[in-house]
């Protein structure tokens, strides 16, 4: 049998993952310090979350959620989790949802109405995986709960931009869009329908079906033959009603006060039902076809969809991989142009010191002399495969020791080590239970 990871996933190796550290450890400095707490929920959840807010008409829902048939999930089941058979299980395909079901379960409505989040971690679509489109990928992302000021979806915007400063991603664009509220699309709805009715022969087959299921999605279809129709479609920002197009005004003025650029896109609606206002997508000329790095919008009926009372609320979402694609091919350019320093981080050390037996008597005593500076809080470690001198010597080159410790029987008689320098090849023994503290300051450490 050939196994390998499933299509659409992709294994982060251990050289790949300090990338991602760099990323995760950003963001979160980012988002900390514009006062965005973390919150974790589970991944999956009841499927009627999803199909509640996200929509019945919209791709994800009806054709990309990996949902747990109802039988599987009562088999495994505990007999008192009988609620589960209430409703089947879906693997999260985006996490507003479930952070806005997190704040009403807790009574955050009640308690401290106005929240900002942030979370960060992995999603589930059944998508045709290509470069940038994945079945399992990760997102950060922000939910801004309780207010319905146009300055804080200026905030969002404006922490987005900051962030994708913050990895190195430059000469993004954001593109800016208003879908009105419920009466506007009402509005809205009719004059999109009219005209592309007029256009029903050039569209696509999935295009003729959402003329009658979800119009707006039209707006969102990347089929060539299609894009006439859309060129020609009236904007939606012409029938704003008085309140959103202040709303949307106030929103642009922020965002030019603020020194945060965007372009306006009256064809951008994003691919979610519960979007009212504004809507924006960030997209990176770094990144191939799949050109957004992330998007959000404003979501002000989606609390009161979900039980809850009527509760502003704003919200992005950053796709991780797009933004490591992006952050990658900055640094690529970067290489290419000729006065542009070498972006790449040198290889990190793996280990500041290593543990070195002379022979096979004194494994023993190199792993205790190991569990000791490890005890001390230093990087250390030693080889478990090697049993020459020159290989283990090798390895500690290969984990960018600094300091390499080396018994042999003279050493562990005596109850001393050698301690050798690799940067000025200097060796010297020193007693072993001085070992961790000389070694600290060979390494600069105390
Ligand atoms: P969405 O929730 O669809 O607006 O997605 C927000 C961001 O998440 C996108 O701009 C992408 O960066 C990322 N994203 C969405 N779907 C995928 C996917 N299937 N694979 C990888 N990244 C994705």
């Amino acid at each position: 049998m050939h196994l390998r990871a499933p299509a659409g996933t992709e294994d982060v190796l251990p050289e790949r993952v300090a990338a991602w550290r760099r990323v995760e450890t950003a963001a979160r400095e980012v988002l900390g310090r514009c006062g965005y707490r973390e919150i974790r929920t589970p991944v999956f959840e009841y499927t009627g979350l999803f199909a509640r807010s996200i929509g019945d008409a919209t791709d994800i829902v009806e054709k990309e959620m990996y949902t747990i048939p109802r039988s599987s999930a009562a088999a495994g089941a505990a007999p008192d989790a009988a609620s589960d058979d209430e409703d089947t299980l879906t693997l999260r395909p985006e996490l507003t949802a479930s952070v806005v079901r997190a704040y009403l379960e807790h009574g955050m409505h009640k308690s401290r109405p106005f929240q900002k989040f942030f979370y960060l971690g992995p999603l589930f679509r059944r998508e045709r995986p290509q470069k940038g489109r994945l079945r399992q990928f990760h997102q950060v992302g922000i939910e801004a709960i309780g207010s319905r000021d146009p300055l804080m979806d200026v905030e969002t915007i404006d922490v987005f931009v900051r962030l994708l400063g913050a990895v190195g991603v430059i000469g993004s664009t954001v593109n800016l869009n208003s879908t009105g509220c419920r009466e506007c699309r009402g509005v809205y709805r009719g004059k999109l329908s009219a005209h592309l009715r007029v256009h029903e022969g050039a569209l696509c087959e999935n295009c003729r079906r959402r003329l009658d299921r979800n119009v707006f999605r039209v707006l969102d279809c990347k089929v060539k033959t299609c894009q006439p129709a859309i060129a020609g479609a009236p904007p939606i920002t012409e029938s704003l009603c008085p309140a959103c197009a202040a709303h949307f005004g106030a929103v642009q003025e922020g965002l030019k006060a603020a020194g945060v650029p965007f372009v306006l896109n009256p064809r951008l609606v994003r691919g979610l039902d519960y979007y009212t206002k504004t809507v924006y997508e960030v997209t990176s000329p770094y990144l191939g076809a799949q050109s957004a790095v992330g998007g959000g919008g404003r979501y002000d009926n989606l609390v009161e969809e979900l039980g809850g009372p009527p509760t502003g609320a704003v919200g992005f979402a950053i796709g991780l991989e797009r933004l490591l694609i992006a952050r990658e091919a900055v640094d690529e350019t970067a290489r290419k142009g000729a006065s542009a320093p070498p972006a790449l981080a040198p290889a990190e050390a793996v280990s500041d010191l290593y543990v070195v037996a002379v022979e096979e008597a004194q494994r023993g005593a190199a792993f205790r002399l190991l569990a000791s500076l490890r005890s001390a809080t230093l990087r250390a470690d030693m080889d478990y495969d090697a049993r020459s001198l020159k290989g283990q010597m090798r390895s500690a080159s290969r984990a960018g020791a600094r300091v390499v410790l080396v018994l042999g029987p003279a050493e562990v008689a005596a109850g001393t080590v050698q301690l050798k320098d690799m940067a000025k090849g200097e060796q010297r023994g020193v007693p072993a239970e001085a070992a961790a503290e000389e070694a600290k300051r060979v390494l600069g450490l105390s």
